[in-house]
């Protein structure tokens, strides 16, 4: 694979409406968007999924430039592979850093799918040809989640994640399960608790949640392990896991009963795709999660959402859910709840090169 030229741009958009967590508020978001482009002007497309700021993993959108121009670019302008899985091994010497990894490495998956000629999906072995949507409502106010959870149940999405606090949990999942007794409901803590909430956590079981997210510390399997030995609900690791032995880890202690599978968190398509094999081979669940990301990001989660053992709907929304108008055509849409994932050859979507340019705050070049 003869790699010329890799391109960054760094864009920004504003949210269509805030997206809130207990660590705060998106209203912004920032990305960086990757173009890796062969000896013949075939171009493969990434994302960079950090955050402007480390309130979700330790990575920024400045750290994950900084690693990229000075560290990873040239590592791979220099490397000569020959398939995309070298690329995860070819970065093995850099610690961390996964979302900008998973920049570069998707870019190269959606490049050697469209050399093949195939799209990436049928590339990595996926069967399913349409996946089932998940939404995640982020509204500060009880009363404005229930309005958002109605407008996610009208357009047929098939789970419901809310973001909870220990402030907030009871009264919001109460009336959440009343206004909605049937929905595929879900919480995520994104580290709201420790294990002397042990009791109050408890509480929650009632509200027949699917599972909650991430209830204790970033870096802290153990305690999860314990955490689920005493809850009917079924704990799921998101940040805790940003590795394939994070995964083993988690799985031998007993720490979840499901993974969320984030490419950008564990550093691309060879360690997610490891770790949804492990988990399948272990009886542990997965589903693809979301970083309200744009286009390009959103369309790896479909290609990865395909792989048999995501069987339980994914953080993946329409492009419209975030977006006044998206930097990719044609846009992901979710009809009844439902993504069709795409026949065109890689990723399946091409840049919109007039939103792009709207959107970017500058773009850098790589040869
Ligand atoms: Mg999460």
């Amino acid at each position: 694979m003869k790699i010329d030229k890799i391109i960054l741009h760094v864009i920004k958009m504003k949210l269509k409406k805030p997206f809130s967590t207990h660590l705060g508020t998106v209203n912004e978001r920032e990305g960086i968007i990757v173009e890796v482009i062969d000896d013949n002007g075939l171009r493969g497309y990434g994302e960079g999924v950090a955050f402007s700021t480390p309130w979700y993993t330790e990575e920024t959108v400045g750290t994950s430039l900084h690693i990229l121009k000075e560290v990873l670019i040239p590592l791979l302008l220099k490397s000569s592979i020959t398939h995309p899985k070298e690329v995860f091994p070819l970065f093995s010497t850099v610690r961390r850093n996964n979302m900008a990894k998973a920049a570069l490495e998707c870019a190269v998956w959606d490049l050697y799918a469209k050399q093949l000629g195939q799209p990436l999906w049928k590339v990595l072995g996926g069967t399913r040809e349409v996946i089932e949507a998940g939404a995640v409502a982020g509204a500060p106010a009880i009363e404005e989640t229930i309005a958002q959870v109605h407008g996610f149940v009208r357009d047929g999405y098939k789970r419901i994640k809310v973001k909870i606090s220990p402030e907030t949990d009871y009264e919001l999942l109460r009336a959440v399960r009343e206004e909605f007794p049937q929905l595929k409901l879900m919480a995520d803590a994104n580290s709201a608790y420790t294990l002397k909430d042990t009791a109050h956590l408890k509480r929650l079981d009632e509200f027949r949640l699917e599972m909650i997210e991430q209830p204790l510390g970033i870096d802290d399997i153990y305690e999860h392990s314990l955490l689920q030995k005493e809850l009917k609900t079924n704990v799921c690791l998101d940040e805790s896991i940003t590795s394939l032995h994070d995964a083993k880890s988690a799985i031998s202690l007993g720490s979840c009963r499901f993974i969320n599978i984030k490419l950008g968190r564990v550093g691309g398509y060879v360690p997610a795709v490891s770790m949804h094999d492990l988990c399948g081979q272990q009886g542990v669940r997965v589903w693809c999660g979301g970083m309200i990301e744009f286009g390009i990001s959103r369309a790896h989660n479909i290609a990865l959402s395909t792989l048999k053992g995501f069987d339980f709907p994914s953080d993946i929304s329409s492009s419209s859910r975030y977006w006044k108008e998206d930097i990719i055509e044609p846009e992901v849409v979710v009809e009844n709840g439902k993504i069709s994932v795409p026949e065109a050859p890689g990723i399946g979507v091409e840049l919109n090169r007039r939103r792009l340019k709207q959107v970017s705050l500058y773009t850098e070049e790589y040869s």
